[in-house]
């Protein structure tokens, strides 16, 4: 369970030039590992989400998620692998307005062509573990902000995938509940040994994370804060 990007290269056509959205980025995350691509607006970091779940293509550079080089997948082939191996939690939390937290989950699993015993018990159980015990028939309005994240969080996790990738996750919350979801991520990232990329701007949230990358211009270097465990 890993996710490794090695000289990932990334244009847009903006005119008539391009635009380098990813400049040769390179980084490994490991099971259990939870890495902060942390960054201004425009630096990349949701273009960087976009390749490693496979949506984009990059012009040069490899993906290889749990094992698996993308490079060679046509596009059926890469759309199973995001249901098998990966775990995307957007921007937007798209959850759908008429569906109840549990069944948010259950409709992902269904694509999965699970039983629907499998699906129940699936989503109360990590429903659980994201804290929403007893606020499984809710439905999105009737949840907090934080509280909605933490549903696209779970069902993010229902396919049990190798790779989590998260985008800015605390942009619509307050300080605290902000930090109670990177501490879940770090807590889920641990118990389902899965290997998740969280991109944020805010640099106020890292107290949490394994290892954290500054993106800027579309380039990626290491950094030593929060590289504290
Ligand atoms: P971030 O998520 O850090 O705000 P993005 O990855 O969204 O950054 O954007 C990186 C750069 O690529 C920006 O300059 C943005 O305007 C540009 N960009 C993003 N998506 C597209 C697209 N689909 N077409 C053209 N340019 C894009
Ligand atoms: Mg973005």
């Amino acid at each position: 369970m890993s996710l490794t990007l090695s000289d990932v290269h990334l244009t847009y056509p903006d005119g008539d030039r391009t635009l380098t959205a990813l400049d040769e980025v390179s980084l490994h995350v490991g099971a259990g590992e939870l890495l902060a691509v942390v960054g201004p607006s425009g630096s990349g970091k949701s273009s960087l989400l976009a390749v490693a779940a496979t949506l984009l293509r990059p012009d040069s550079g490899s993906v290889v998620v749990d094992g698996v080089d993308t490079g060679g997948l046509s596009a059926a082939q890469r759309a199973r692998l995001r249901l098998e191996k990966i775990g995307i939690v957007f921007q937007q939390p798209n959850l759908l307005g008429s569906l109840t937290a549990a069944e948010q989950l259950q409709a992902t699993q269904h694509m999965r062509g699970r039983s629907v015993r499998r699906q129940r018990r699936a989503a109360a159980e990590l429903l659980a573990t994201v804290g929403l015990d007893g606020k499984q028939h809710r439905r999105p309005h009737q949840l907090s902000g934080g509280e909605r994240q933490r549903v696209n969080i779970a069902r993010a996790l229902t396919g049990e995938p190798a790779v989590l990738l998260v985008d800015e996750p605390t942009a619509a919350l307050d300080h605290d509940r902000g930090s109670q979801i990177v501490e879940l991520l770090a807590e889920v990232t641990r118990e389902h040994q899965v290997a998740t990329v969280m991109v944020t701007h805010d640099t106020e949230y890292l107290d949490h994370v394994d290892e954290v990358a500054v993106m800027r211009d579309g380039r990626l270097t290491p950094s030593v804060v929060g590289a504290h465990r």
